[in-house]
Order: C-alpha cells, then sequence, then structure tokens
C-alpha cells in the first residue's frame, strides 16, 4: 500500500486520477464497514460432534473434530471453510478433563473454541469364579469357597473388595470399581450332605464295675459324603468310676452353620461284689503293719516265718529301697494292703481324683512286686480321722467309692499306740495283749518302720499261742473292724 502509494506521488496523476482515487478509497472503506458493522461478519465454528463428549479409558482416541467459516448477519455465511489450528491432547491412560481448541485466522483476527473431553471408565471389573476339581463339601463346613478373582482394567486386582452374599442356595460375587462400574456373578454349589451320624462303639448303654479308671471305647461320626467328622466331636459330662451311680455321656457335633447333631451314651457304675464278712470262729488276732516297707521289714518277717504267723501289710511307696519286702511278704503268704503312696494328707484328701491317683500307683507298685492287684486297703490316719476335716465329707465319699471298687478297707480295734503315745517296746506289747484280751477278733496296729514296735511282735506272738489265740492274714471276708467316719 505504501509502495502504492509513493508510486502514485512519484506521478502526475492529475486531477481526474485523484478523484478516482478517492472514490476508491472511500468505496473500500464503505465495503469494510458494511461487512464489519452492518454485516457484522465474523468467524463460526461448527462442532461435529457436542462440545462436551467422553472418551473410554484405556482406549484409543478420536477427535471428532470441527470446523469453521465466516458467517454475517446480512450475507449469511462464507462457502469456504477455514484453516484450522488445533491445540491439546486427550491422554485416554487417565482419568480426568481434557481440552482441545480450535483456532482460526480471519482478518487479522484470531477466532477460536474449545472442546472438553472426558476420560471416563465405563468398563466393569471382571469376576472369574475358580473351580477345584473334584471338590465335594462336607456337612461340618458346608460349601467352602472355591475361589475367586475380580479384575479391572483401571483399578486392578479387586478381590479383596469382592462381596459375597449367600442367598439360599446360591451365592452373589458382587464388585463396584473406583468409578462405579458394578459387576456381579454368580454361582450355584450343587451338592447334598445329610447329617453326620455318631456311632457309639460299646453302644449307648455301657454298663461297668468301679474301678479306678473309665476309658471311653470310642465313637465315630462321617457324614454322607464319606467325610470323617470323628475329630470334631465334643465330648461332655463325665463318669466317676469309683462312684456306683449312672452317669451321661453327650457328644455332640455343631458345624460350621450352627446345625448339631449328638449322641448320648448312658453309663451305668456298678458296685462291684463283696463277699459278706465271716467272724471267725476261733479268737483270731490280725496283725496289721502300716507304712512300710522299712527297714525293719526284712526282720520282721524273718521272725514271722520262724513262728509261721501270717500277718497283714499295708504299704506305702515312701521307701523305694525296700519295696521288695513286698514281694517277699507276699510269696509268704502275708497279705498286702494299699495305704497310699505318699501318706500326705493334705495331698491325698483334696479331692477324689487325687487320693485315687496316689492309690493306683500303690496298686502299680504291689502288681509289679506280687504279680497281682490287692482288694484290701487302709486310710491313712483310718477312717475315723478328721485330718482330712478341711474336705469335709471326704472320708465319706472316699469309703464308699473305695467300697463299690471292691475294696475292703480296714481299721482296727487294737492300738499299740506306737503311731505316738509310746516308743516304749514294753508298752508297745501291753497295749496289744491287753487289746487282744477277751477280744473275739482283734485288728492290731502297728508300724513296721518303728524298730521299738517291731521289738514288741515276737512277746504278742508269744502271748497270742500259748492263750488259745489263731494269727491269720486279712481277707476280703476278714472284720472291717470299722470306726464311725466323722467327716
Ligand atoms: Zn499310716
Amino acid at each position: 500500500m505504501k509502495k502504492l502509494w509513493e508510486k502514485l506521488r512519484g506521478r502526475k496523476i492529475g486531477r481526474t486520477g485523484r478523484l478516482v482515487l478517492m472514490i476508491l478509497a472511500l468505496y473500500a472503506l464503505f465495503v469494510l464497514a458494511v461487512t464489519l458493522v452492518v454485516d457484522g461478519r465474523h468467524v463460526r465454528f461448527y462442532m461435529t460432534q457436542p462440545q462436551e463428549i467422553t472418551a473410554a479409558y484405556g482406549e484409543e482416541f478420536t477427535d471428532p473434530g470441527c470446523y469453521a467459516v465466516t458467517a454475517g448477519r446480512l450475507f449469511g455465511e462464507g462457502g469456504r471453510r477455514l484453516r484450522l489450528s488445533v491445540r491439546g491432547e486427550v491422554d485416554t491412560s487417565k482419568l480426568g478433563s481434557y481440552e482441545i481448541e480450535y483456532s482460526a485466522h480471519w482478518l487479522f483476527q484470531e477466532y477460536s473454541t474449545r472442546r472438553t473431553v472426558t476420560v471416563v471408565d465405563k468398563t466393569p471389573p471382571e469376576i472369574t469364579l475358580e473351580y477345584t476339581e473334584g471338590y465335594a463339601p462336607s456337612w461340618f463346613t458346608g460349601y467352602e469357597e472355591e475361589g475367586f478373582t475380580a479384575l479391572d482394567n483401571c483399578d486392578g486386582d479387586l478381590t479383596a473388595k469382592v462381596e459375597k452374599k449367600v442367598l439360599g442356595d446360591r451365592i452373589e460375587y458382587t464388585v463396584t470399581d473406583s468409578s462405579g462400574n458394578t459387576a456381579s456373578v454368580e454361582r450355584r454349589p450343587n451338592y447334598t450332605v445329610t447329617a453326620p451320624v455318631i456311632s457309639l462303639s460299646g453302644g449307648t448303654e455301657l454298663q461297668i464295675y468301679a474301678g479306678p479308671s473309665f476309658a471311653d471305647p470310642g465313637y465315630s461320626a462321617a457324614d454322607s459324603l464319606g467325610n470323617d467328622l470323628t475329630g470334631y466331636v465334643q465330648v461332655s459330662g463325665e463318669v466317676c468310676p469309683y462312684l456306683a451311680g449312672e452317669y451321661e455321656l453327650n457328644y455332640c457335633i455343631t458345624n460350621k452353620l450352627g446345625e448339631t447333631v449328638s449322641a448320648v451314651r448312658k453309663v451305668t457304675v456298678l458296685p462291684a461284689p463283696l463277699p459278706e464278712t465271716v467272724e471267725p470262729d476261733e479268737k483270731t488276732i490280725y496283725l496289721t503293719f502300716d507304712d512300710g516297707p522299712g527297714p525293719y521289714t526284712d526282720d520282721l518277717l524273718d521272725l514271722l516265718q520262724a513262728y509261721n504267723v501270717k500277718a497283714t501289710f499295708f504299704v506305702t511307696c515312701l521307701n523305694e529301697k525296700y519295696q521288695d519286702m513286698v514281694g517277699r511278704a507276699a510269696d509268704e503268704g502275708h497279705s498286702i494292703g494299699v495305704h497310699t503312696a505318699s501318706h500326705n494328707y493334705r495331698a491325698i484328701y483334696a479331692g477324689e481324683d487325687a487320693f485315687f491317683q496316689d492309690f493306683n500307683a500303690v496298686e502299680e507298685m504291689i502288681k509289679e512286686q506280687t504279680g497281682a492287684y490287692t482288694s484290701l486297703c487302709r486310710f491313712p490316719g483310718g477312717s475315723s480321722n478328721t485330718v482330712s476335716s478341711f474336705n469335709p465329707g471326704i472320708m465319706t465319699r472316699l469309703a464308699k467309692a473305695v467300697t463299690d471298687m471292691g475294696y475292703q478297707y480296714f481299721d482296727w480295734n487294737v492300738s499299740s499306740g506306737d503311731a505316738g503315745e509310746t516308743t516304749d517296746t514294753d508298752q508297745v506289747a501291753a497295749n496289744i495283749i491287753n487289746g487282744c484280751t477277751g477280744r473275739k477278733a482283734s485288728v492290731v496296729l502297728q508300724h513296721d518302720i518303728k524298730d521299738y514296735s517291731v521289738a514288741a511282735v515276737e512277746r504278742v506272738i508269744n502271748w497270742g499261742l500259748s492263750n488259745g489265740y489263731t494269727f491269720r492274714p486279712l481277707d476280703l471276708t476278714s472284720p472291717g473292724a470299722h470306726h464311725g467316719i466323722a467327716n
């Protein structure tokens, strides 16, 4: 324009020429004014799809694009599409909103418009159920999950977020991803299993004789699919094996669904039959020695052997090194009875279980030494003791228990006084002789762990034999010389 003006200035274009130029310039101004002001011409954009669109997460995005033309009030749209430049990118690997800007240049001006593209996740997660070959549920557990996984295109592993619902005979698995897409699948475990029956070995009614212990004959349980459920059986109830009576044992399985099957066993503990006591016809002395064997038992046995007198030993386990004396005594025709292993009042009278545990230890020792258990016993302190009063009623219960178990328990009706009143052999002998005098059946209490007491025995034997007494060992039919039970 400037060049043209200079060219024109350099020339003599004359008056007409200047007039033409002025007219042309005015016309151009007029056209521009009409175009911009009256026509209002500008750039108009057309979106090929709505201005706000979404794109799928993870998928390729293609911009649907737009085009632009000029447009005005008076002369309408221009037919030619303007060249557009496009700015902005959409990353479909990240959720979010992106903007694309389209712009066009027209008549020294830039026009632009924008499109919003939101990348969204519309794909629900995928739940895969696992199946175990040959799987058979058990009655105890019910259906046990075989496994499942949930994977999402956007969130990855969602297995931990799967919710399981048991709806009758089907299980529904549901999971929702972070964009709110929900997936749901269903499983129908197809099986039939009926409740197990608890089988009781030895029957539902059991009769036993009272004894030191009770061993359950056993039980088993299996469901209809063959699953062994024996290990789940819970046994409640107790049998007191040394007390005659009726007891109930309950066998029960409660499965994980809260269903229960049970069986009951009635155990009748019968008192062991005891023979009737036989009062001896002749004047009889039963020499009994407690708390041994000990260091004087051997000499005592020699003496008894020399006179061919049979006695009774109520033994403990306190002197292990003399235990073979128990075997010797039995071999030589003396009777052996249980006196308890520890002779510890606090321990043995603490309860029936403690008592019989201790009691059985002596029985085992006796069996080891003599080849047989015994049926004779004597309570430490006698059945009338009150040292056990810290456990009220224990002697009453133990006296019944040992009797139920087939033991005859013996007290005494002649005391030698060797347990504390005297340590004098003459006095011991005198006490025994006085006690036996005029008595048909004398059960004499002595202790073979006391040398001064053992030393009195020969005198007692001589006195007895020369006064028409018979010396006998105790047996199940012998008089028990029972004291009145005081506890
Ligand atoms: Zn004793």
